[in-house]
């Protein structure tokens, strides 16, 4: 097809309400007064052409790829991360999800940061700091013989600064910290959520979310302690930061090292088993923190030449170095199914043609400052995903909690991993490699040239797998049916179309079944459905914890980047229980971990009927 895609024939696509809802509120351009000017079929259209722009670059026809990229996105085959649907071919044209970015030890740098920070949020960016380097609370500050405030205080302007930015209203400000377990303030650290501080409600830090940065060496002498572990806390570990007022108790072996970063100087120790059973304490009660592997994360770090990686963008899933950023864009599985078995011939083309789309994302994106563009484009990472893994299942006939499923995740997920890598390749041959290719894993391991530093990356998907229809990222079905709270205020009924399908031809779709089961979230428990149809649609809460982990880890096997995966548990989930998912969560190889009770926020973002 030649001339403007605008006269091209093409069925118009239909959205349900609630979805259509969501696109206008959130991605479809308005004017000042506030008036949607576009449909969908034009945001997809818009999008595409400013994203096959970058053809022109490689002297290749940008109108047979703007249809090709339409073709993949109005399909809902793969969506690019909300800054490329809202932003694509808008004035601000910033286009990627991830950024991180470095926190210096001095007022300048920190507020730096901020700056560029509030400049990323503007766009729809999330960003993730490593305040490790931060000297702590109640160190000397020399130019004015003054007291520092350490990391915990400057975390606080950098939320109430990402409050008043709101990213003008479409997508909250995103914030991820980490700091290490070696810093003096690790203890105040892996409480801050569980702490109310004067003057700012009862949600703490609430535009971040926390991680606490381990190595192996925190993680062997934890192991030291295992055996004599009892799961309680022993509840003697002072805000002080000292591990206990009971010497005798304090093993050399289970004790760790505590650094200050300003001076590189060793100013005490502190007792693995007893930091990580605060951590598994107040992840329980809130969420936060989550665990962040590192040893494992650099392991992974395709450019160890650039330096070590020290932080993640907000949901986790994407590690970077300081001013990296990084565009994501997922494939949807219950596309890529047919007749009951997956069509591999069209997840081949998918991921090809998602790779080039990512690719020239890097291209045509307008960077929020000179640094992360020059960063960003040093190792040229794209991140592609899935969403849709569970309804991939279910059409496959597979329970999400079985052996059998998680061969799928490795089996589709390596496929995706291969392809993606030789899609990167070819763009290499033709574009060029990434500047540091001839540094990299990559060209240790033999290949030729790739255009990419990482292609895989798994996101939560929270919005783009709503606009698709489908359950976000790798997660099993939240609930069969459930009430979702969208944006403040704005709540969606939806019931599990495949759900609702499966009642209708098994006969057994009554509305007495059908509310129950809206009651319940659950199927388990309602009477009047078949055995065979309970074990498939099972649930994030009706599976065991550890499904979560291993299924988390099966996909991290074939991912460059990590795995954004979210462990929901039942409320009456114990520490224990946390205690276990952290420990394999190391075991299995995963680069993080993070874990959600159901409750134990204020506010979340989806809940059942019968706790409203
Ligand atoms: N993100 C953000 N604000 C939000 C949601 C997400 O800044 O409200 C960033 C964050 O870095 C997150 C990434 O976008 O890790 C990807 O999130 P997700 O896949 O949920 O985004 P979607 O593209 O579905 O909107």
């Amino acid at each position: 097809f030649k001339g403007n895609p605008k006269d091209m024939p093409g069925k118009s696509i239909y959205f349900p309400k609630n979805i259509h809802d969501v696109l206008e509120k959130r991605y479809l351009l308005k004017d000042e007064t506030g008036r949607v000017v576009e449909d969908p079929e034009g945001m997809f259209w818009r999008v595409a052409r400013a994203v096959s722009m970058a053809e022109t670059f490689y002297e290749s026809d940008p109108l047979e790829v703007e249809r090709e990229f339409y073709h993949l996105m109005s399909s809902m085959e793969f969506l690019p991360n909300s800054p490329t649907l809202m932003n694509a071919g808008t004035p601000m044209n910033q286009l990627s999800a991830c950024f991180v970015l470095p926190v210096g030890d001095s007022v300048t740098e920190i507020f730096n940061a901020l700056k560029y920070m509030a400049l990323i949020h503007k766009s729809g960016g999330g960003v993730g700091f490593s305040f490790s380097k931060l000297r702590p609370c109640g160190d000397v500050v020399g130019s004015t013989a003054g007291i520092a405030s350490g990391p915990l205080s400057f975390m606080r302007i950098f939320d109430v600064a990402t409050d008043v930015i709101k990213q003008g209203g479409r997508r909250r400000g995103a914030n991820m910290a980490v700091l290490s377990v070696h810093h003096p303030d690790i203890l105040e650290f892996i409480c801050a959520k569980n702490v109310p501080v004067e003057g700012e409600g009862s949600n703490p830090l609430e535009n971040f979310n926390l991680s606490v940065a381990v190595d192996n060496e925190f993680m062997d002498k934890l192991a030291f302690d295992e055996d004599k572990h009892d799961n309680n806390l022993t509840g003697n570990l002072t805000k002080e930061g000292s591990p206990g007022s009971d010497k005798s108790k304090k093993k050399l072996n289970g004790s760790y090292y505590i650094l200050n970063p300003r001076t590189n100087k060793i100013v005490g120790h502190l007792n693995a088993k007893e930091v990580f059973d605060l951590i598994v304490e107040n992840a329980w009660r809130t969420g936060d923190p989550g665990i962040l592997f590192m040893d494992e994360i650099n392991r992974m770090n395709p450019t160890p030449a650039s330096g070590k990686i020290e932080a993640t963008n907000p949901c986790g899933e994407q590690p970077l170095l300081p001013y990296e950023s990084c565009n994501l864009g997922s494939i949807n599985l219950a596309g890529m199914v047919k007749n009951g078995t997956v069509n591999w011939n069209k997840l081949e083309n998918t991921v090809k043609t998602a790779v080039h789309f990512l690719d020239n994302v890097l291209d045509v994106t307008n960077f929020p400052t000179s640094l992360i563009k020059t960063e960003t484009l040093k190792n040229r990472k794209i991140g592609l995903g899935v969403m849709g893994f569970a309804e991939m299942l279910i059409m496959l006939n597979v329970p999400y909690d079985s052996d059998e499923a998680v061969e799928t995740a490795v089996e589709v997920m390596k496929f995706i991993q291969d392809h993606s890598k030789k899609a990167s390749e070819e763009l290499g041959r033709s574009r060029g490699s990434f500047p540091n290719f001839k540094d990299s894993l990559w060209c240790k391991k033999g290949f030729k040239a790739m255009r990419n530093a990482t292609t895989t990356t798994i996101a939560p998907t929270g919005t783009i797998s709503i606009i698709a229809n489908v359950t976000s990222g790798i997660e099993p079905l939240f609930a069969v049916s459930f009430i979702r709270n969208v944006m403040n205020g704005t709540e969606l009924l939806e019931v599990n179309s495949l759900f609702e399908k499966t009642a209708l031809e098994r006969g057994f779709y009554t509305e007495e079944i059908m509310d129950a089961v809206a009651c319940k979230g659950s199927i388990q428990d309602v009477d009047g459905i078949p055995e065979d149809v309970k074990r498939l649609f099972v649930t994030a809460h009706d599976i065991k914890p550890e499904w979560h982990v291993k299924m988390q880890a099966a996909f991290q096997r074939y991912v460059d980047n990590a795995v954004s995966k979210t462990v929901n548990l039942p409320h009456h989930t114990t520490k224990a229980d946390v205690r276990r998912i952290f420990l394999m969560a190391y075991k299995l190889k995963c680069k993080g971990i993070t874990v959600y009770r159901y409750g134990s926020k204020t506010e979340q973002v989806w809940y059942l009927k019968e706790f409203k």
